[in-house]
């Protein structure tokens, strides 16, 4: 069994990540090597937010360890929240003010386009297509890699699901039409999430360079 650091202190991720890498490995929470706080995140890019995640873990215990850094892209909001997801409506980091201020956004924005087309203005059809992503920076053996993955999709209209967790409830993806992240079950949400196309990337690597 592998025992490698996963750089977060959210408790959603660290779930989804067991359930997904399996019991080929051991998952050390953050809390275990003595980091409480939150590790800063101050990047332009998700690579960068996550190498800087897990340099951090690196310098604190000299570990093996990993860090994902997850941004949720909004076509019409010009990419928006993309790397500022985490405080999209503010620094408290409240999930459930991030997805008003999405839809609310997408409201006024809708609102917008079609009183524009009533008066004749010709436009590009409002579209409500997003998409997650996550980039892994994996620390071994003193080396940093790469992996990625992305969840295509579209923002529902209004919050629905109990499962999940962060925009979880407003996000519908292509292979699930009409529920949301958080209405359908954690292994269906993994088997095509963001998350976990790169966490399988990351774990098929590692086998391989056994
Ligand atoms: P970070 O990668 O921990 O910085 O997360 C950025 C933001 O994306 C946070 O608000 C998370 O709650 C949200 N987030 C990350 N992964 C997911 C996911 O799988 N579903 C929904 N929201 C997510």
């Amino acid at each position: 069994m592998r025992k490698i650091v996963f750089a977060t202190g959210n408790s959603g991720k660290l779930r989804e990540a067991s359930e997904i890498l399996g019991e080929g490995f051991q998952l050390v929470p953050l809390t275990e090597i003595g980091i409480t706080d939150d590790i800063p995140e101050t990047g332009k890019t998700l690579m960068a937010n996550s190498l800087q995640k897990a340099q951090f873990v690196l310098d604190h215990c000299g570990c093996d360890c990993f860090a994902d850094d997850t941004g949720l892209e909004v076509d019409a909001l010009g990419g928006a929240p993309g790397v500022y997801t985490a405080r999209y409506a503010g620094d408290d980091k409240d999930f459930n003010k991030n997805m008003d201020k999405v839809l609310y956004e997408l409201a006024r924005l809708e609102g917008e386009a079609s009183m524009a087309s009533s008066l004749g203005v010709s436009m590009k059809p409002f579209s409500r297509r997003a998409r997650f992503k996550s980039v892994i920076t994996l620390m071994i053996d003193g080396e940093k890699h790469f992996f990625e993955g992305t969840l295509e999709g579209v923002i529902a209209r209004e919050k629905s699901g109990n499962g999940g967790f962060g925009y979880d409830p407003i996000f519908i993806a292509d292979e699930y039409p009409g529920q949301t992240l958080a209405d359908i079950s954690e292994e269906q949400k993994n088997d095509i999430s963001h998350r976990g196309k790169a966490l399988r990337a990351m774990a098929e690597w590692l086998q391989s360079r056994k």
